[in-house]
């Protein structure tokens, strides 16, 4: 019995270590920009998900490579691809984690703030970096780390979290979501998370 519960805690132990090792030594960010073509997203008048969700994730790509990642993009400008394409170009690499970048919407205009989906344990770690970091860089309303079934979060094998920078729907945060300094501080507390991530092993 000694024996048995010694081997359980050593292979419990080299588990954690293979974790943080993986955690730890990532050096690639594959930027999930959702949305695009067609596909608008969350859309008032003229302000479209798709259209802030890649110019958020073209700036955090920014902050990254600035910091040495290497980084990853689903796409570059505004076309469509589907959620398998998307799970399929996050597959292709190891050593990496991916991030998809969301707006929300909601018929409740009076609903606000900042949310970080994730759907295993290896996600919920780096969502919680991220979604604390982004609400200490934009001083906005927190909706915290929450658990999701969401496709590509399900479907990639990497540490993946899927970030909703705040609501269309919502006025003020719209009108925030307009300036390019809003959306730059949006991308470098999404940076700074995966930094903290990354260095918490
Ligand atoms: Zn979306």
């Amino acid at each position: 019995m000694k024996t048995i519960m010694r081997f359980l805690s050593i292979a419990a132990a080299l588990c954690a270590i293979g974790a943080t090792a993986n955690a730890a030594n990532f050096r690639t960010v594959v930027i999930d920009p959702g949305h695009g073509g067609h596909d608008n997203g969350g859309q008032w008048g003229r302000v479209y998900e798709k259209h802030l969700a890649l110019d958020t994730a073209t700036r955090l790509e920014a902050n990254l490579k600035r910091m040495g990642y290497q980084t990853v993009m689903t796409r570059r400008s505004d076309y469509f691809i589907s959620l398998p394409q998307r799970v399929s170009t996050a597959n292709r690499y190891r050593n990496a984690i991916f991030v998809s970048i969301h707006f929300n919407y909601t018929w409740k205009e009076h609903v606000s703030g900042l949310e970080t989906f994730y759907y295993n344990s290896e996600g919920q770690r780096l969502a919680q970096f991220v979604q604390s970091s982004l609400v200490r860089q934009t001083r906005t309303v927190d909706r915290s780390a929450k658990f999701a079934r969401f496709y590509v979060i399900r479907n990639s094998k990497l540490p993946s979290i899927l970030v909703e920078g705040g609501f269309v729907s919502n006025e003020s945060e719209r009108n925030r979501m307009k300036s390019a300094w809003f959306r730059e501080q949006i991308a470098r507390g999404i940076a700074e998370g995966i930094q903290r991530y990354r260095r918490a092993g």
